[in-house]
Order: structure tokens, then C-alpha cells, then sequence
């Protein structure tokens, strides 16, 4: 078994709206992640899997808990010097490759962000590093002078995928990295990202809606409900046997080839609102959606319970 790269602890994140009221979007994530290891965290929009990514890389200061890192404790609230330090071990692919690349700094700018900020590097040394990058994504060295605005929503992300990539880091996390593309382009960028996992060992966590493309690169997956996990284990277990009756709604909700019409149905929401994040209902999250909730289920919170070694789930059921 690899070595474990990430810990969270008790990891806690929650916006305060004043006069008492917080939302509680992350709310006692206890995770780990192996090195190699691809771990896909899903969940409906409002399920705070954005914001525990950018809770675990710091761009969040964190309510309370701890996050571990090769064992090492980071710190609740990076300093300039900790962006810089950590620059070179965890990096993050954003959601949307229109507002998250610069439109005023050229590919090669853009690109050689991180190791500009490590220092060490020559001209030509950053250069070569840009030109092998934007190879091993798919685009043309020459394509490091461009802007931006020159480029497609598949060929931006691209580009913020080798902007990810260039500090060689030891986790990269990907937030929705295929969300904002046409579906023809989601397939070809979560194929690269599947291609770097195999080739270069890496340590992924890979946030999205899409079930379906999370199951193709993921080891594991975890799904969050109103910033909690109530189910995590083996991709293919939790796919075509999810054990939490929200992870059953969320996989019944994905869009489905219909052999008879031989179209594809839809996304079909889940039946019921989500309850609001400032004020978290007693008992368990899911109850007032849950087909299947009782009374113990309104006035008792479950516990991730074991259902196998590597696989648990939050419900009174189980
Ligand atoms: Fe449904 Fe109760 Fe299980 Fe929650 S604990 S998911 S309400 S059955």
C-alpha cells in the first residue's frame, strides 16, 4: 500500500454572514489520500466539495481541523512564504478555463507562473519547461506567445492543466475541470488527465457533477452531502452499488442512454430542496429528501459506518 500523501482531520470551513449565522459548508471531513491515488468527490451544487478543495490547498483559511501533508501539519493560514513553499506540492486546475487564465499575460506567462515563483530557473530552462507542457497537453509549443482569447474552452483548459502540471506537484486538485466544456470536449480532457494518472503516478482529487467521468479516473470516490461525507469507497462499488440512499439518488439523476428511444435522458434533478447550510437540520442531512427516513433519522445524525474495510457509509440503515 502507498504511502498516505493527504490527511484531513476534523477539516472544518464555514463563512461567517454576521449577527451569529455561519454557513457551514465544509463540516468535519476526516479524509486520506495515498500517493497515486485518484480520489473523486461528488456531490450536488451547495455540497461544499469546491470549497473543501480550496480549504485543503489553502485557499481557504480553515475553520478548525487539521490537514496533514507526507505527516507534516499545514499551517490554518498560508503566508505568502507557505504559497510559495506549497506552489511546488499541490496545485489546482480551476473550473472555468475563461475567468481563470489571465487575458493579459501571454501561454508562456501564464504557464510559468509556478516555477517563476520557486526562482532558480533560466530563461531557456523555463521556456524548454513551457514548450514540453504544452506538448504533453496536446497543444504546439508555438502556441506559448498566444493569448488567451486565441484559444478554445478544451484548449484553455489544456493550458491550466499544464499550468498545473509545470510544478511537478505532489497533488493536484481538478474543481470541476470539465463543467464548463461542451460535452464532445469533456471527454478528451478528462482522457488526458486519465493519461497523466497512469503515466506519472499522480495524486488526484477530481471534483464533479458528472458520475460517469469521475468513475473513468477515480480509485475512490466520496460523496458529499451539506458539507459532509455520507458515503466514500471503491469507484466501481459506490458507482454500481451505492450503499447511502442520497448516493443512490445522485447516481439515478445522471444522464442515461435510453435503448428504446436510443437517446440520452436528461439529468433529472433530486426530488426536494436542500436544506440551507446556515441552519443544518438535527438528525441526519439527507432525511428531509430520503425516501426512506423515520423519526431516528429527524433527531439522530449517523455515523460513517464501516459496510467494508475501504468502504463506509452515513446512515441509520447501514
Ligand atoms: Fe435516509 Fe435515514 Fe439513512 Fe438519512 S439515515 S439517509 S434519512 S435512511
Amino acid at each position: 500500500m502507498n504511502p498516505v500523501l493527504l490527511e484531513t482531520r476534523g477539516l472544518r470551513k464555514y463563512f461567517d454572514l454576521g449577527a451569529g449565522r455561519r454557513v457551514h459548508a465544509v463540516d468535519g471531513i476526516d479524509l486520506v489520500i495515498r500517493e497515486g491515488e485518484v480520489l473523486g468527490l461528488v456531490g450536488e451544487s451547495g455540497s461544499g466539495k469546491s470549497t473543501l478543495g480550496k480549504t485543503i490547498i489553502g485557499l481557504h483559511p480553515r475553520t478548525s481541523g487539521d490537514i496533514l501533508f507526507h505527516g507534516q501539519p499545514l499551517p490554518a493560514q498560508y503566508t505568502p512564504a507557505d504559497y510559495r513553499r506549497m506552489a511546488s506540492q499541490m496545485q489546482m486546475v480551476f473550473q472555468d478555463p475563461y475567468s481563470s487564465l489571465n487575458p493579459r499575460m501571454t501561454v508562456e506567462e501564464i504557464i510559468s507562473e509556478a516555477l517563476a515563483l520557486r526562482g532558480g530557473f533560466s530563461k531557456e530552462q523555463i521556456r524548454d519547461r513551457v514548450a514540453f507542457w504544452l506538448q504533453r497537453v496536446g497543444l504546439k509549443k508555438d502556441h506559448m506567445v498566444r493569448y488567451p482569447h486565441e484559444f478554445s474552452g478544451g484548449q484553455r483548459q489544456r493550458i491550466g492543466i499544464a499550468r498545473a502540471m509545470i510544478a511537478e506537484p505532489r497533488l493536484v486538485i481538478c474543481d470541476e475541470p470539465i463543467s464548463a466544456l461542451d460535452v464532445s470536449i469533456q471527454a478528451q480532457v478528462v482522457n488526458l488527465l486519465a493519461d497523466l494518472k497512469q503515466s506519472l503516478g499522480l495524486t488526484m482529487i477530481f471534483i464533479a457533477h458528472d458520475l460517469s467521468m469521475v468513475r473513468f479516473v477515480s480509485d475512490r470516490i466520496a460523496v458529499m452531502y451539506l458539507g459532509a461525507i455520507c458515503e466514500i469507497g471503491p469507484a466501481d462499488e459506490v458507482f454500481f452499488n451505492p450503499r447511502h440512499p442520497y448516493s443512490q439518488a445522485l447516481i439515478a439523476s445522471n444522464p442515461k442512454a435510453d435503448p428504446d428511444t436510443e437517446k440520452v435522458r436528461p439529468h433529472q434533478p433530486i426530488p426536494g430542496e436542500i436544506p440551507s447550510p446556515v441552519n443544518l437540520p438535527k438528525g441526519c442531512r439527507f432525511a428531509a429528501r430520503c425516501p426512506l427516513a423515520s423519526d431516528r433519522c429527524r433527531e439522530e445524525s449517523p455515523l460513517l459506518r464501516e459496510i467494508s474495510p475501504d468502504h463506509h457509509a452515513a446512515c441509520h440503515l447501514i
